[in-house]
């Protein structure tokens, strides 16, 4: 226990950790193993894992097939640079993304991070039209309530309020911003919907490069589902006044939604893909961007004639080989019909707190289950009562969600909903 104490005493005095104040930070839990959904604290406590660690464990923790493929890989070789040299993790992670995204993807840049893979695509999408000679063509599109990551040009496509774009004016870059989506998943469609976002393309065409999005789920910008019909209109406006599209598929990627990918709600191919989060199953860091054939050739056939990016730890062979075995995992299960069966019970649990005054509305989309609150919550105080009653929930904002692994059992996900609707209910007085 002394040791516990000592760790979390160096830890609030000197980490820095997601979001956080560095004089007043909340308090963190150590965590001493995890296995299948739940978390082992070091203080001895046993928390059901309902965020997969923010969309990433989609096969629970401490997989046995995932930890020996890592294990037998880190016995070959952990890294080996990219420039010039290649291995079978890489070729067998891009044959299978090529095999199951959207059609017409099919050249693949391997890195580090989703924010990465979000600056890579973005830079992609410029060289593109630089290549095409429309060197003007160089400002991007996008709808508010997104979050794509956290770097610089990343963060220039975040919404501008929540992302807060005052701090950076001057340095960020200005893009272009839609209205959110109206029409929601599910419900009516309305084709005026599309009228502020059709505008903007329009009035602007000249100078945009790309629309980037995350399609149907926006994620940390806000939980929102919206309407598949609204993504089939970008894509055709996109085509319309040539400029490309971007999916940012980080979040939703890899049946989260119900589909594999987002776009797939829709029927459409992206000409760009940003891939991330669930990829290696939650075992290590590693991003893929995904591009049409046109868009490889045209950049490799003008100058400097090739792409301008080259991360150290590009096709990192750990990273790649787990999220071979990840990918297969998934792919050989019924994953629609088990993300079918989390949808489910996500709907019948969390339907209680619908009823509740402080309550503004409850969601779900796939496995992915969200109560959004009229008020934030009390970060300091909501936390203690989750982990108090034996589930790991991370709200923000106004927003309690879950986004569980895929592996858990209809009493685990029972015990989450009904912890959720309790602690939401704390706040009815
Ligand atoms: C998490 C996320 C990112 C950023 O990924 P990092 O790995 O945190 O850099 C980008 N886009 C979306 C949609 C995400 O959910």
């Amino acid at each position: 226990m002394k040791d516990l104490q000592q760790l979390l005493e160096f830890d609030r005095k000197h980490l820095w950790h997601p979001y956080t104040s560095i004089t007043d930070p909340l308090p963190v839990y150590a965590v001493e193993s995890a296995f299948g959904v739940r978390l082992h604290l070091a203080d001895g406590r046993e928390l059901i894992d309902g965020m997969a660690s923010w969309w990433c464990v989609i096969h629970g923790y401490a997989h046995p097939e995932l930890t020996r493929t890592i294990q037998e890989q880190a016995a070959k070789f952990s890294h080996v640079m990219f420039g010039g040299l290649t291995h079978k993790p890489a070729v067998d992670l891009c044959r299978l993304l090529v095999e199951h995204s959207p059609a017409g993807l099919e050249k693949v840049f391997l890195c580090d991070s989703g924010s990465v893979a979000v600056e890579v695509a973005m830079k992609m999408a410029m060289q593109y039209q630089y290549a095409r000679g429309r060197k003007n063509k160089n400002r991007f599109l996008t709808i508010r309530g997104g979050y794509h990551g956290d770097t610089f040009h990343a963060m220039s496509v975040c919404d501008p309020v929540t992302g807060m774009h005052n701090i950076y004016s001057g340095v960020l870059p200005e893009y272009l911003f839609a209205e959110r989506p109206a029409c929601r998943f599910g419900q009516d469609w309305h084709p005026e919907d599309i009228q502020p976002f059709a505008e903007l393309i329009a009035d602007n065409c000249d100078q945009l490069g790309a629309v980037i999005l995350e399609p149907i789920v926006q994620g940390a910008g806000g939980m929102y589902f919206y309407h598949p019909e609204y993504l089939r209109a970008v894509r055709t406006l996109c085509d319309k006044y040539d400029v490309l599209l971007i999916a940012d598929e980080i979040a939703t990627g890899f049946g989260r939604t119900g589909e594999l990918f987002g776009c797939d709600h829709a029927g459409i191919s992206p000409d760009i893909m940003c891939l991330g989060k669930a990829l290696t199953g939650g075992y290590m860091t590693l991003a893929a961007v995904l591009a049409t054939e046109r868009i490889g050739v045209t950049i490799s056939e003008a100058a400097p004639g090739v792409f301008m990016h080259g991360p150290t730890f590009m096709g990192n062979p750990l990273a790649c080989s787990v999220a071979v075995t990840s990918l297969q995992l998934l792919l050989n299960s019924d994953w629609r019909k088990n993300i079918e069966r989390i949808a489910t019970g996500l709907t019948r649990g969390l339907a209680p707190c619908a009823d509740y005054s402080q309550v503004e509305d409850v969601r779900v989309l796939g496995a992915i289950g969200v109560v959004e609150l009229k008020e934030p919550v009390d970060m300091a105080r909501i936390q203690v009562e989750f982990t108090d009653r034996g589930v790991w929930v991370r709200p923000f904002g106004k927003l309690v969600y879950v986004m569980p692994p895929y592996i858990i059992s209809d009493t685990d996900l029972a015990e989450l909903t009904e912890t959720i609707c309790d602690v939401v209910a704390l706040g009815n007085e």
